[in-house]
């Protein structure tokens, strides 16, 4: 049996690496000419490393990781903490520590893993249709590939999921935009093994750390979809709309790299439960495109491809009863972290400004216990933590 995955990100590596150790014939296409990310970083949560595990990569990811064991948020201006928790009671709860990991690294531990020299890059998808036999997929240069099975791994503007679902559609600016980078440890701006996150008028300024002794950040800045932005003035924008927030954040500030901060506008998709059409099948943000506001993207799409071995282990000579496995196994779950993180987003984000503020009012009655229990509650339910 031969699959093509389109996408050599996060989910269609995965999923490369999930099908290969079954014995499948996997070739992976990518459209970009080189390992290079969008995006600093990402929390890998529990459920996301015990995928990895899964698969093989318990050192490796490990490494990579960087060691959260306390939890804090911080008000956003006076920089008092609002409340401080440890993370252990979670790693206990779900058998397993989660790591934040710098994004390159962690897709070239995925690449190295698959194959590096088995992705074929410059490869850009225009078209994807199904056949008896076999789907084929056709590129921009013009070649053609057809294989057993066709899994589009293409990201949020997947052109698989529009052959699925026979049309575009359209994706919900989620109201905020989301800068982030990598800066160097320095306790000025949270403790190197803490998850500090500030936060005040509907807005917030994270850092977790990652191996390598360096911070992941992130601000969060509710602003109109396509406000204008100039390439690398990323110090001075954040310096004005941050302007009145604590001394750690302005240190964050001084310290980032302009050059190399990222500015994403967040966007997600309604859930939809048709992923399968044929020979063909849609696989990470393809399937599921979420705010990032729970951090489970990506380690959804790592679910994805674990389900996706456990569906082709199951009917090992029947893609379309391997590819309805996967569907039944995926959609409700993926879709329900879709609806959980803009629940999320909209606290967060001020969406009604009074349950913000009690939210803000809770989090300095909190323990550890509300927020764990829910974090918890977004690890669980999926192929390697079943509930
Ligand atoms: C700001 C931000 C923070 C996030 N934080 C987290 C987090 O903390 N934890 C978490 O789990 N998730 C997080 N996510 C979500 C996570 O980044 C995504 O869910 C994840 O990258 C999805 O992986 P993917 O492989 O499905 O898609 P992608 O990573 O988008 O990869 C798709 C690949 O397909 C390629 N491609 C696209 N079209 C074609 C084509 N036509 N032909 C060939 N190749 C094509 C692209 O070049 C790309 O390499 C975050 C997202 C954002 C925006």
């Amino acid at each position: 049996m031969k699959a093509v995955i389109i996408g050599a990100g996060m989910g269609g590596l995965s999923a490369a690496i999930a099908l290969k150790q079954l014995g499948i014939e996997v070739e992976v296409y990518e459209q970009v000419t080189e390992n290079k990310p969008v995006g600093a970083a990402i929390s890998v949560w529990s459920n996301g490393v015990k995928c990895l595990n899964h698969l093989g990569l318990e050192r490796e990811v490990a490494a990579l990781g960087g060691i959260v064991e306390t939890m804090s948020y911080v008000e956003a201006k006076t920089g008092d903490t609002m409340c401080r928790f440890s993370m252990q009671p979670l790693i206990d709860e779900v058998g397993q520590r989660p790591y934040p990991v710098a994004r390159a690294e962690l897709q070239l531990m995925l690449m190295n893993a698959y194959g590096l020299d088995d992705i074929h890059f410059g490869k850009k998808m225009i078209s994807v249709s199904d056949g008896s036999d076999g789907a084929t997929v056709e590129f921009a240069d013009g070649t053609t590939v057809t294989a057993d099975l066709v899994i589009g791994a293409d990201g949020a503007k997947s052109r698989t999921r529009e052959y699925v679902l026979g049309g575009p559609v359209t994706r919900r600016y989620a109201g905020y935009v989301n800068f982030n980078g990598l800066v160097e440890i320095d306790e000025a701006i949270g403790p190197a093994t803490e998850w500090t996150t500030y936060v005040g008028d509907g807005r917030r300024v994270s850092v977790m750390p990652v191996a390598g002794g360096r911070f992941y950040f992130f601000f969060d800045v509710p602003m109109p979809e396509g406000a204008p932005y100039e390439r690398g003035s990323a110090r001075e924008v954040l310096a004005a709309e941050f302007a009145d927030w604590a001394p750690g954040v302005q240190t964050l500030i001084a310290a980032l790299d302009p050059s190399a901060t990222n500015r994403v506008e967040i966007l997600d998709l309604d859930p939809f439960h048709t992923w399968v059409k044929g020979r063909v099948a849609v696989l990470g943000d393809a399937a599921h495109n979420t705010t990032p506001d729970i951090g489970q993207g990506g380690c959804s799409a790592m679910e994805d491809a674990v389900a996706l071995q456990y569906a082709f282990r199951d009917h090992p000579d029947d893609v379309p009863a391997a590819l309805a496995a996967y569907q039944a196994a995926r959609t409700e779950r993926a879709g329900e972290l879709v609806l959980r993180a803009r629940k999320r987003c909209d606290v967060t984000h001020a969406k009604d400004p009074e349950k913000t503020a009690q939210w803000y009012r809770e989090l300095r009655d909190e323990d550890g216990t509300n927020i764990i229990r829910g974090i918890v509650g977004n690890i669980m339910g999926g192929p390697v933590t079943p509930v």
